[in-house]
């Protein structure tokens, strides 16, 4: 998958250099580009950013070199165009999944009050755009939010996880885990402090092993994340469940 990424920090993303993204991209399953905007500028002092039309404070990010940046990062190729923003549609991990399938994705960070909205207007027309949020906040900048979409994206891949079940069984995962977080884990020893790891999944026995895990997902979803819980479809609930 190849990945642009068009900023006013191109520092923010030492971190893709390590961990499971690092290591993708040595191996090759992921090509991140990062390119500074204000390379697009054409006066001394690099300028990105003008006072808003209509007044009220802050500043808002000028089209003419957004439209310059894009233009020569995706010469002519479509990528699926990605703009964080606090008005997008929620990032969740069915859209992290959706964007794994992607060839090539383009990230716009913006900064100030964000990117004059004639930019997604442009290239609307022209690529898949998506707006997205990462969340009911506001941050600085979207280099942040990028690097959330890219961590997640990016352990999707195939072969980046070190066991690709990792993923099935995760909090939000499509199937089973859907609209579901994932219940309490644990690793030796079997009693630390006094706290004693549940005997079930001591016992070996598969089924009960999962059955509990399903309780303790259903039990945890219940409390930490009712509006999910409430959204779960009857169809995919057993009997067991429904008792909970
Ligand atoms: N005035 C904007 C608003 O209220 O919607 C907020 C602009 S914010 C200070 C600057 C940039 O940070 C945005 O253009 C976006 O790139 C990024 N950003 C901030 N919060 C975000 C969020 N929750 N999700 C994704 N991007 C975010």
């Amino acid at each position: 998958m190849r990945l642009d990424i068009i900023t006013i920090f191109p520092e923010y993303f030492a971190p893709l250099d390590v961990s499971l993204i690092g290591k993708a991209r040595e191996r090759g399953t992921l090509d991140v580009r990062v390119h500074q905007l204000r390379d697009w500028t054409h006066d001394v002092h690099k300028t990105v950013d003008d006072t808003p039309y209509g007044g009220g404070p802050g500043m808002v990010m000028k089209p003419e070199v957004w439209g310059e940046a894009i233009d020569t990062v995706i010469g002519d190729g479509a990528p699926r165009m990605i703009v964080p923003t606090p008005s997008g549609r929620p990032f969740t991990q069915e859209l992290a999944q959706e964007l794994a399938g992607e060839p090539w994705l383009l990230f716009t960070c913006g900064r100030y009050e964000g990117i004059d909205s004639r930019v997604i207007a442009e290239y609307g027309s022209r690529l898949r755009v998506d707006e997205v949020s990462i969340g009911d906040y506001v941050l600085a900048g979207g280099e942040v939010a990028v690097l959330v979409m890219v961590e997640a994206v990016g352990r999707l891949l195939p072969g980046v996880l070190g066991n690709a079940q990792s993923a099935v069984d995760d909090s939000f995962a499509p199937g089973s885990m859907k609209n579901l977080v994932e219940g309490p884990v644990y690793t030796k020893p079997p009693v630390w402090r006094g706290h004693e790891v549940p005997p079930v999944l001591l016992s070996g026995h598969h089924g009960k092993i999962a059955r509990w895990r399903r309780d303790q997902a259903l039990r945890r979803t219940v409390l930490n994340r009712p509006e999910l819980a409430a959204e779960l479809d009857p169809e995919t609930l057993d009997k067991h469940d429904r008792r909970l």
